[in-house]
């Protein structure tokens, strides 16, 4: 099956184009306070390294605004300041070289702090995000939102947008997020019915690695399937890695992105012979690095292994004297010793 994607307006944050058709990217958030700007740019390192394309740093005060500048000059992967309550943060973000910028409108001080913001975006050649998020929404949308929070909730979306819109900037995204992956999916659905900007879809507060992440998906497939995202993050309480390996085999599975490697992997039983959890996830570890569109498996045994996993471009299969490489279902020969890096090695003749 072929997903249908909505047409939408596209913004470029740095070379990373989002919208207009283009792939949907992934994008995560360092934990580290942009003012220590070191262990910021490590950590972009390491998303870079596992897929992330755009990454989104806090900017809470003027230390931090200023490092922006050191930290988009050397951060591999655009970066996004994202500010709340003060605006003048936002415009210093924007001349400090942010590739993007992130807002709520509703509370960065009213329409005139609003303008100056679109017109430090509009000047730097920047997009801005608007976020509008459960855990935020104007006090006036209360009673609507206990009836009917996703009409609350695209409602303060609407409304955020005609405040930007009234400013003449329009390099903009959109985001709508509840820690409800229901309310989260009908919310998105109402404003991508009425609008054609681009959409920053996620599920906020989504929880710990594994369960944010089904939490996550239980909503984001929804929306893919329906064409509805551009970009996405799943939100997880854990080493913001696990974000984007999250957001990469949510992307592979749907078929939006075929550039994406895949690990096929047997939960094991009695007849395995390899340490097949370690092994996969040291390679899940190195095909995302290495931006290979392949599939490698990891089977504990050579009964059903191969069979298995079939579609593999590349594998390997436990056995009592230690392993078969195979491809394509195939079995190549018998391989012994360090089975990680035999199965690496074979990886690389991939090309
Ligand atoms: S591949 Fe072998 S070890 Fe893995 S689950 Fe299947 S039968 Fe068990």
């Amino acid at each position: 099956m072929k997903i249908k994607r909505r047409e939408t307006r596209k913004v470029y944050y740095g070379a990373v184009q989002v919208g207009g058709g283009s792939p949907v990217s992934i994008q995560s958030m360092s934990t580290r306070k942009a003012a220590d700007s070191g262990a910021v740019l490590n950590e972009l390192a390491s998303l870079a390294a596992a897929g992330c394309e755009i990454a989104r740093v806090a900017v809470k005060d003027q230390r931090d605004a200023e490092a922006i500048n050191k930290i988009c000059s050397e951060s591999p992967i655009p970066v996004v300041a994202d500010v709340h309550f003060n605006y003048r943060l936002a415009v210093l973000a924007a001349g400090n070289g942010a590739a993007g910028l992130r807002i709520n409108p509703g509370n960065i001080g009213g329409a005139e702090k609003v303008r100056k913001v679109a017109a430090a975006a509009a000047e730097a050649g920047i997009p801005v995000r608007v976020g509008v998020n459960s855990g935020s929404l104007e006090k006036d949308l209360a009673p609507l939102y206990r009836k009917a929070p996703a009409r609350a909730l695209c409602q303060s979306a609407v409304r955020a947008k005609e405040l930007m819109e009234d400013t003449g900037f329009g390099d903009l995204v959109f985001s709508i997020k509840s820690s409800d992956p229901m309310i989260n999916l009908e919310s998105n659905r109402l404003f991508a019915a009425d609008n054609d900007y681009p959409l920053h879809i996620g599920v906020t507060e989504a929880g710990p690695a594994l369960s944010g992440a089904v939490r996550s998906a239980a909503s984001l497939a929804l929306l893919l399937c329906e064409g509805i995202g551009d970009t996405l993050r799943i939100s997880l309480s854990a080493d913001p890695v696990e974000e984007v390996v999250a957001a990469a085999a949510l992307l592979s599975a749907l078929g939006l992105r075929e550039d994406i490697p895949r690990v096929v992997s047997c939960p094991t039983c009695g007849r395995c012979h390899i340490d097949v959890q370690g092994i996969a996830a040291e390679v899940e570890r190195r095909v995302l690095s290495a931006g290979k569109g392949i599939t490698v498996a990891v089977m504990g045994c050579e009964v059903n292994g191969p069979g298995e996993a079939a579609e593999a471009d590349v594998g390997i299969a436990g056995t009592a004297a230690g392993a078969v490489l195979f491809r394509k279902g195939r079995k190549l020969g018998p391989v012994s010793g360090d089975l990680l890096q035999a199965l690496l090695a074979e990886i690389d003749k991939l090309g």
